[in-house]
């Protein structure tokens, strides 16, 4: 069980719900990490009185340094500066809710600090799944889902039995705000409507990522990493209420799913009490007042990015890693109005198709591969 934190990406979503957590349960805070938030990230450094603070973003971090001067805590600049936060000693637990394969770097620094890793960063699995996972593993670190779809499976699987009955693992989607619609009627969709999820509050990326459904390819690499699967035994199902929130099914066919207010307080809360439970500051669920949970089949054609992800998973690699830098890529360039909604799709497959073959890969590998696809997909 976690006592102390580093918090990378403090001032994002699921950084901010993280602290929430902590103030609930009272974890210490060692460190805090973000991009170039000054004022959040100074307001949650008062508040919670960390050792070491870091800002990638140099200009940014000079501002902090000056404002934090009436106090000791220690102000970095850079990767470097958020990968000190990564190995911070005092913290036993390492909670990444960065955006992008940015959260890559860091994820790795704190497997080689031995810290146990609470992983929001789904990208880091997506990109460089192998090499994390097999370093984890050599350095003993526990990786515990905060992803409310791969908290959900890791819930189910507890009590696993010890042979191999699991028989696939059931991951559900809500579907985005465009569920239902034609790839027509997306065509010239705007970014503010994108950005408008119907159950969920995140940042950005992740929302346009839930319109596209590539959140649900992203997360369907992310399970195949986290829990030894292959890909063709996850099933993508949309659910829209998202209150069940991912299952499993074992050979005796029986189903096992959990199931919970779309709160993501309850999964971050859970990475870091396990294995034991606290009180939630998310209010119960009733089902009787939900009434009904509607489970539909995803629509591949018009929400192309989710069999992409899986064909590039099943190609291995660095397939995943290109598809999830071009991603990055073209999503930023929606919400800058350069490119449409559409265009997301096409420029990932784009870049799939000209990535070339890995069997095994290195860090500077997959760092090369992110400058490609970003190159290639432009
Ligand atoms: P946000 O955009 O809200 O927050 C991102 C955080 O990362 C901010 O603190 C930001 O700092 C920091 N950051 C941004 N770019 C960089 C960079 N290049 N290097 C280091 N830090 C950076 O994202 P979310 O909280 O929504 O998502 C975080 C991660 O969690 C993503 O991987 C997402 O897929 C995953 N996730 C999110 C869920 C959600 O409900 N939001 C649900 C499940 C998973 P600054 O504020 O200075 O820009
Ligand atoms: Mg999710």
């Amino acid at each position: 069980m976690t006592e102390n934190l580093s918090i990378l990406g403090s001032t994002g979503s699921i950084g901010k719900q993280s602290l929430d957590v902590c103030r609930k349960c009272g974890y210490g805070v060692k460190a805090l990490t973000a991009f170039s938030s000054v004022e959040e990230i100074e307001k949650q450094a008062r508040e919670f009185k960390p050792e070491k603070v870091a800002l990638v973003d140099e200009k940014a971090a000079a501002d902090l340094k000056i404002k934090l001067a009436d106090t000791d805590i220690k102000v970095l600049g850079g990767m470097d500066g958020v990968c000190e936060c990564a190995e911070i000693q005092s913290a036993d637990t390492v909670l990444n809710s960065v955006v992008g394969m940015a959260g890559l770097k860091p994820t790795l620094t704190a497997i080689y600090a031995g810290k146990k890793i609470a992983l929001a960063n789904k990208e880091t699995l997506v990109a460089g799944g192998q090499l994390v996972m097999s370093e984890a593993k050599k350095h003993g670190v526990e990786i515990l889902p905060v992803d409310s779809e791969h908290s959900a499976i890791f819930q189910c699987l507890q009590g696993k039995p010890t042979n191999k009955a699991l028989k696939k693992i059931i991951l559900t989607a809500s579907g985005g705000p465009f569920f239902g619609k034609t790839a027509d009627e997306l065509r010239d969709v705007t970014v503010e409507k994108a950005l408008k999820h119907p159950n969920w509050s995140m940042g950005a990326k992740i929302t346009i990522d839930s319109a596209t459904m590539m959140n649900k390819g992203l997360e369907l690499i992310e399970a195949v990493w986290l829990f030894s699967v292959k890909p063709d035994d996850v099933d993508i199902v949309v659910h829209r209420e998202s209150i069940v929130h991912s299952a499993v099914e074992y050979d005796d066919n029986s189903v096992i799913a959990q199931l919970g207010l779309p709160d993501m307080r309850i999964p971050i809360q859970y990475a870091l009490t396990y294995p034991e439970r606290f009180e939630s500051p998310v209010g119960e669920l009733s089902l009787s007042q939900i009434g009904k949970l509607t489970f539909f089949e995803p629509d591949y054609e018009t929400f192309r990015c989710i069999n992409l992800c899986r064909k590039a998973i099943n190609m291995g690699g660095l397939y995943p890693a290109a598809v999830n830098s071009a991603n990055e890529q073209a999503n930023l360039m929606f919400r800058q109005g350069k490119i449409g909604f559409l265009d997301i799709a096409d420029r990932v497959e784009a870049v799939l198709e000209k990535t070339p073959h890995y069997d095994n890969y290195t860090f500077e590998d997959i760092l090369e591969i992110d400058k490609f696809a970003r190159e290639i997909g432009g």
